[in-house]
């Protein structure tokens, strides 16, 4: 009686703690619609009266995040038994930040609104938007069962049957909620009660802290709460998926010191510190130089707007009102062009009909980031541009669009023309955003020494591995790559 009243009252403080730590939590971007916590989460003062007892079971995961979430579902299904440890206060990591879209090629939903696409095109446009480096056996996997990852997220619950367009990709294959909404949240809460439904373990505020090896074997992790307690949680399997170093600005200053002092639009819990752990333990570590930008970041908070306000028609404009790049060209790019342009920022400039294309935007309008004009002469006032310069790019876009030809800069997807008032504008910039390299895994999600071996019992998989986006990342593909490579590891673990 006494053990549940206590139970009752710990979920309670957890849940305050939680609500405490988002509303002062200082990440750069503002954390969406945060999934509640589960209901079996071990809770600061239920670990605290349990403390330090070791536990075993089959599979630990790190991490949760689309990419464990997604190995945890497969590993249960497997009929292991699973846990997943989560350091921050809630579930999801960067996934639930996650706006613009999920990449694949051939599923129903491109079927469904006349798309053809096929992987060996997504595979193409991954190698070229990662210059080649990237490692040809993951990207060939990525894009053959990234519409199995599809199909398999539409029948654990999910809506993605609106489809858009990324930058660096040739045909509509971002995939997303009806409406073009943020795909992140709803992911992670699709998968979460999937996993909970299943009766995977998820603890959050409980951090891994080392990688316990038996001579080669990897024999679980040693963990801490927010409590302070510690103990070990003993597997045959341990699954790293802790995502990237983004919001580790020494570390990737360390890496590419051009990037010192850079913002982040990543959450406080990409800290890296998982990838020097799993090191320890023997893993090798590619690309990790390997570090991009995202464009179109507000910069007074470092929150990202979605590339899919590009993808759906807007341009950028600079402070004379004039177009400076090809909107849609990959991130490295893009920032580059955005960087040289006086004051080092931008403008993502739209239509009324892109703000009704993409529900996403409503959001960035209620925040407050967006700037409103009736016509493109307010537009000019409210901004100090020359009306007339303002007024001639937007005509010289449309009329791009209608011949289909941008022979200023090329750009080659142009869905809508920019002629329904109201007009809306919003200020952006540069920040770190993805870090391609990471854990060096083989095609199974096995984690590789330096002699390119498997270490027995240790698998990765999501931001946290390197080798998959080489030299640039896709928009869209972080997803594809969590959830394929996420998959493969609960299975390959499972085994
Ligand atoms: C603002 C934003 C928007 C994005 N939009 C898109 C998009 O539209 N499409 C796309 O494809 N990609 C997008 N991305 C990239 C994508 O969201 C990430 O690459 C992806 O979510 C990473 O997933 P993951 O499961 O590997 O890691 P995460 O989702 O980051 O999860 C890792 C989890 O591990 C936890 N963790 C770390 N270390 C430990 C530890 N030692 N112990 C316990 N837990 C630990 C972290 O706290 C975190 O919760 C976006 C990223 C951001 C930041």
């Amino acid at each position: 009686m006494l053990k549940k009243q206590t139970k009752g009252l710990s979920f309670l403080l957890a849940l305050l703690l939680m609500m405490t730590l988002l509303s002062g939590c200082g990440g750069s971007q503002p954390a969406p619609a945060a999934p509640e916590a589960p209901a079996e989460a071990a809770s600061p003062a239920e670990t605290e009266s349990e403390e330090s007892a070791d536990i075993t079971t089959d599979v630990v995961i790190i991490g949760s995040g689309g990419a464990g979430l997604a190995a945890a579902i497969e590993a249960k299904d497997a009929g292991k038994e699973v846990i997943v440890v989560e350091q921050m206060p809630i579930i999801g990591g960067n996934t639930l930040r996650a706006t613009g879209g999920l990449n694949a090629a051939g599923t129903s939903s491109q079927e469904a609104a006349g798309i053809e696409d096929d992987a060996d095109t997504h595979y193409a446009d991954t190698m070229k938007g990662g210059y080649e480096l990237n490692d040809p056996a993951l990207v060939r996997i990525l894009a053959d069962e990234a519409s199995g990852a599809v199909e398999w997220l539409i029948e654990l619950g999910a809506d993605l049957s609106d489809v858009g367009r990324l930058g660096g990709s040739s045909n509509n294959r971002s995939h997303r909620p009806t409406g073009g909404a943020p795909v992140g949240a709803h992911l992670v809460e699709v998968l979460r009660t999937s996993a909970e439904d299943r009766g995977v373990d998820i603890r959050i505020n409980t951090k891994a802290v080392e990688i316990l090896k038996d001579g080669d074997n990897v024999i679980g992790i040693q963990v801490e709460d927010n409590s302070g307690a510690s103990y070990q949680i003993l597997a045959d399997a341990v699954i790293v998926a802790t995502g990237g170093f983004g919001a580790n600005g020494d570390m990737f200053a360390d890496y590419d010191a051009a990037l010192t002092g850079f913002g982040s639009t990543n959450h406080p819990g990409a800290d890296g510190v998982a990838i020097l752990m799993a090191q320890a333990a023997g893993a090798a570590l590619i690309d990790m130089e390997q570090i991009q930008t995202h464009p179109t970041v507000v910069p007074e908070n470092g929150y990202m707007i979605t590339e899919a306000v590009r993808g759906n028609g807007a341009i950028l404009i600079n402070r004379n009102g004039e177009r400076f790049t090809n909107e849609i060209g990959t991130r490295d790019v893009v920032s580059e062009a955005m960087l040289a342009q006086e004051g080092a920022t931008g403008f993502l400039f739209f239509d009324e009909g892109i703000r009704e294309s993409l529900s996403a935007i409503e959001g960035y309008i209620r925040q407050g980031f967006v700037t409103e004009a009736g016509s493109l002469e307010e537009m000019a006032e409210l901004m100090n541009m020359d009306a007339a310069v303002l007024t001639a790019t937007v005509e010289a876009y449309n009329a791009a669009v209608a011949s289909g030809n941008d022979e200023a800069f090329g750009r080659d997807d142009m869905p809508r023309s920019l002629e329904t008032a109201g007009y809306y504008l919003i200020e952006v910039g540069p920040a770190v955003h993805h870090t391609m390299g990471g854990i060096h895994i083989s095609p199974e999600a096995e984690v590789l020494d330096e002699n390119g071996n498997p270490i027995p019992g240790l698998f990765a998989a999501g931001e946290v591995t390197g080798g998959v986006h080489g030299g640039n990342r896709l928009g869209g593909n972080a997803l594809a790559d969590l959830i394929v490579f996420g998959r493969i590891a609960g299975k390959s673990a499972a085994q």
